[in-house]
């Protein structure tokens, strides 16, 4: 987890972005406005990367999209650093979660509830048809106004006006939206269906779902000002949730609770994410003083680090590691408040311990490849490059990661590889002009049609892309 200012690393995935300009189409011609995050529309998403979080959602995940014949999709599940609550999907490749849901779930089983809904629209097909239906009510809105235009010729040519054309586009269009929105909750329904079929293959419970539901049209019934961007993009009027009741409570195992450990885990990830999002008077009126324990311990560690009480937050981390001493988060933990505190040469141990600990964590191996490189001697650059290379393999959108390689090639005086890992860098936070000239500079240095000649070739000839639909 590194960046000062960016809690838990945040940073701004191109792709993501990308998808979210075709859904913002969709919800825009659906609801108006609002599915997703507005500053999305700036050009990339809030996204939060933590291993211990996405290790945790995809163990959540994973055995619905197995029972809903996913499990080879590599569906990736995204963090959204957004407190609206929110979940959605907009690609057959992600489903997207809100950091806001994430705090409001209380239990495994309501976020795992998310997920099976999120995997029925998977399942279904449903972005698919959405577009298709979206495109016929965009042909047909064509038509109407058509139409429209031809009964205000003809309105005209019989003396009584050239108005009625307006109305005669209006009507139909505001036809085709409510359709359209009959559309949408077929598809709630089946979604519902769906998941509901698929927590009961995996002998898992509906009641999370149903709890949240009820709990989401409670909340907008009082507090009308305000919609949580999921009820607009999910419509759950009161047969919905009184649909949804009847086939939970017909599952066997509609009581069925979450493991204790599972729970556990639930509870470390809410108070990661208070400790890294919250103030600490938020953090401290969650978890006081007198909460002994892990959760509490963990929310209250992270609040110090990211409130300048660095020596504070070793302390805490290493009673927490006396607790647990295998678990690789809390040596993350300690490798990132001495790195970030200027001790990379003291960050070394730790992460080393994070990255066995954790069997492939390439976030983390890119933060000891961090700290390796930061302790700026030839040796640690040495072992940095080939830690950042195979991270890179599994994060290729890493921009940071990048950026490290190219300092690591850089302290080895390998300057053509530098020139191409800082191209590869630019190119993944969009800066394909910087891209192209170090990509053009490291092929004069590169010999003619090697691999890493290829790549920078590649990059040269990389366009500028279409400026993201709005
Ligand atoms: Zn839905």
């Amino acid at each position: 987890m590194v960046g000062k200012k960016t809690p838990i690393r945040a940073w701004r995935v191109a792709p993501a972005g990308r998808a979210l300009a075709l859904a913002m189409a969709v919800a825009v011609a659906l609801v108006g406005d609002g599915l997703p995050p507005a500053r999305a529309q700036q050009g990339g998403l809030p996204v939060i990367r933590d291993t211990e979080i996405e290790n945790l959602l995809r163990d959540y995940a994973a055995p619905i999209l197995k029972v809903a014949g996913l499990a080879k999709q590599h569906v990736r599940i995204v963090i959204l650093n957004d407190r609206a609550f929110n979940a959605f999907v907009m690609d057959g490749r992600h489903i997207f979660i809100n950091v806001g849901a994430l705090f409001d779930a209380k239990t495994p089983n309501e976020v795992i509830g998310i997920f099976a809904h999120e995997t029925g629209h998977l399942a279904g097909g449903h972005l698919m048809r959405l577009r298709e239906e979206l495109a016929r009510a965009q042909t047909a809105s064509i038509v109407a106004m058509l139409a429209g235009i031809g009964a205000a010729v003809a309105g005209a040519r019989s003396g009584s006006g050239g108005n009625i054309g307006v109305p005669a586009i209006m009507a139909p269009q505001s036809m085709i939206q409510h359709s359209l929105l009959a559309y949408v909750r077929t598809q709630e329904d089946q979604a519902d269906h769906a998941g509901v079929k698929f927590l009961t293959e995996t002998h898992q419970s509906a009641k999370g779902m149903l709890d949240l539901f009820k709990r989401l049209t409670n909340e907008s019934l009082f507090n009308s000002r305000y919609i949580d961007p999921y009820l607009q993009s999910h419509p759950m009027p009161p047969e919905r949730v009184a649909a949804l009741e009847v086939l939970a409570k017909a599952s066997p195992y509609f009581d069925r609770k979450d493991p204790p450990e599972l729970q556990l885990r639930h509870d470390m990830m809410r108070a990661k994410l208070s400790g890294f999002l919250d103030r600490p008077d938020t953090v401290y009126r969650r978890y006081p003083l007198s909460d002994h324990s892990l959760p509490a311990r963990y929310a209250r560690a992270i609040a110090a680090f990211r409130y300048g009480n660095a020596p504070e937050a070793i302390a805490q981390i290493d009673s927490l590691i006396q607790t647990q001493p295998n678990d690789p988060y809390f040596y993350e933990l300690k490798g990132q408040v001495l790195l970030e505190g200027g001790h990379p040469a003291d960050a070394i141990a730790p992460l080393r311990r994070a990255v066995t600990l954790a069997h492939g964590a390439p976030l983390i191996d890119i933060m000891l490849g961090q700290a390796l490189i930061a302790t700026n001697t030839a040796k640690n650059a040495e072992e940095a490059v080939p830690l950042l290379r195979a991270a890179l393999t599994r994060e290729p959108e890493a921009p940071e990661a990048y950026a490290q390689l190219a300092m690591a090639y850089g302290r080895k005086g390998d300057l053509a590889q530098a020139d191409l890992a800082a191209a590869q860098a630019a190119l993944n936070r969009g800066d394909i002009k910087t891209a192209r000239q170090l990509a053009a500079r490291a092929k004069t240095r590169l010999p003619v049609g090697s691999p890493a000649w290829v790549q920078a070739d590649d990059i040269v000839s990389v366009k500028a892309p279409a400026p993201p639909r709005q």
